[in-house]
C-alpha cells in the first residue's frame, strides 16, 4: 500500500493527524505537509487549531466537527472525502482518543472511503512512558466520571484488571479521585503526569495515598494523567485506631455503610468484617 502522503498531491480521503499536546515543535513534518495540503480541516474547535496554523505559517478552510455534530456535518465531510483532503484533528494530541472523531472514522469507512492516520502526540502514552509504572500490559480508562457514587462504579469495575491503569484527570478533582482509586483499588503504585512536554513538566510517583495527601491541600494546575500500577504491587497503609475511624467516617459520608467498609478494609488491608463492624459502632455513636 503506497503511502497517501509522501506524494506531493495526497489521495481524497479522511487524514486523521495528531498535534501537539504542549509543545508545539512536536508537529511532525509529515503532519504539516498533510495540513498544508488539506481542502479542509475538520476541527474540534477551530479557534485553537489556528494558532496551530498560524505556527505552521499557514491559511487552510475548517470546519468545526464534533461526535454530536449533526448527521448533516458529518455527511458532508464525508461527502467531500470522494476527492478532497479532509484532515481531523482535535485540540490537542490525537484525534478519538478521549476527542471527537470515531463516528466520522466510522462513517468514512461505511462509504469506503480512504482512511489513514499520522500518529504522534497522545498524552496517555507520553505519561505511560514517563511513569515507570509495566508498560507492558495498559488499560486505557479515559475521564472518570463526576459524581462520588458513579466514579465508584467505575473504579470497581477496574479492580480486578491485571494491567497497568491510566486516567485523564484535571486538577481540582485530582485529589478525590486519587483516594477514590485508593479505596477501589487498593493503595497501589501510581504516578502523576502533568504538563507534559510543558515548561512545567513534571511527574510524580508515590503510592495513590501519598499522591492523595499531597495534591489534597494544593490542587496543581494544568492538565494532568494517573497511571495506576496493577494489582500485586499494592502496598496496604498502616492504620491506628483514630486513622481507620477517620477513614470510616469519611468514606460512610458518601456511601453505604458495606460500600466504605469494603472499600477502607481494602485500603488498609484489613479483615471486611471486623471493619464493617467497627462501621457500625461508629455509625451507631454517630
Ligand atoms: N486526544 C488527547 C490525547 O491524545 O492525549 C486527549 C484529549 S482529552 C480531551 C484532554 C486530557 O488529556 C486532559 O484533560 C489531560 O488529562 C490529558 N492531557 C492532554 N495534554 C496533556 C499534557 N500536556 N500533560 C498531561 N496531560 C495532558
Amino acid at each position: 500500500m503506497p503511502d497517501s502522503t509522501i506524494s506531493n498531491s495526497p489521495l481524497p480521503g479522511l487524514y486523521i493527524v495528531a498535534t501537539p499536546i504542549g509543545n508545539l515543535g512536536d508537529i511532525s513534518a509529515r503532519a504539516a505537509a498533510t495540513i498544508a495540503a488539506a481542502d479542509v480541516i475538520a476541527a474540534e474547535d477551530t479557534r485553537i487549531t489556528a494558532k496551530l496554523l498560524s505556527h505552521l505559517g499557514l491559511r487552510v478552510p475548517m470546519t468545526p466537527y464534533h461526535d454530536h455534530s449533526d448527521e448533516r456535518t458529518r455527511t458532508t465531510l464525508v461527502t467531500r472525502m470522494a476527492d478532497e483532503v479532509v484532515v481531523l484533528v482535535s485540540d490537542a494530541g490525537t484525534p478519538l482518543i478521549s476527542d471527537p472523531g470515531y463516528k466520522l472514522v466510522r462513517d468514512a469507512r461505511a462509504a469506503g472511503r480512504h482512511v489513514t492516520t499520522l500518529p504522534g502526540p497522545c498524552a496517555a502514552i507520553a505519561a505511560i512512558t514517563l511513569s515507570g509504572l509495566p508498560s507492558d500490559r495498559f488499560l486505557f480508562a479515559g475521564f472518570l466520571p463526576n459524581k462520588a457514587k458513579a466514579r465508584a462504579d467505575t473504579i470497581a469495575e477496574f479492580a480486578a484488571v491485571r494491567a497497568t491503569l491510566i486516567f485523564y484527570e484535571s486538577g481540582p478533582r485530582l485529589a478525590a479521585a486519587l483516594t477514590a482509586l485508593a479505596d477501589g483499588l487498593g493503595n497501589r503504585d501510581a504516578a502523576v503526569a502533568r504538563e507534559i512536554s510543558k515548561m512545567f513538566e513534571e511527574c510524580v510517583t508515590g503510592t495513590l495515598i501519598d499522591l492523595a495527601a499531597r495534591y489534597g491541600d494544593a490542587p496543581p494546575k494544568g492538565e494532568i494523567v494517573v497511571i495506576v500500577g496493577p494489582p500485586g504491587d499494592v502496598v496496604p497503609e498502616q492504620a491506628d485506631d483514630a486513622t481507620l475511624d477517620g477513614a470510616l467516617r469519611d468514606a460512610m459520608a458518601d456511601r453505604p455503610v458495606a460500600q466504605a467498609a469494603k472499600a477502607v478494609a481494602k485500603r488498609f488491608g484489613l479483615d471486611r468484617h471486623d471493619v464493617y463492624a467497627r462501621a457500625l459502632t461508629l455509625k451507631e455513636g454517630a
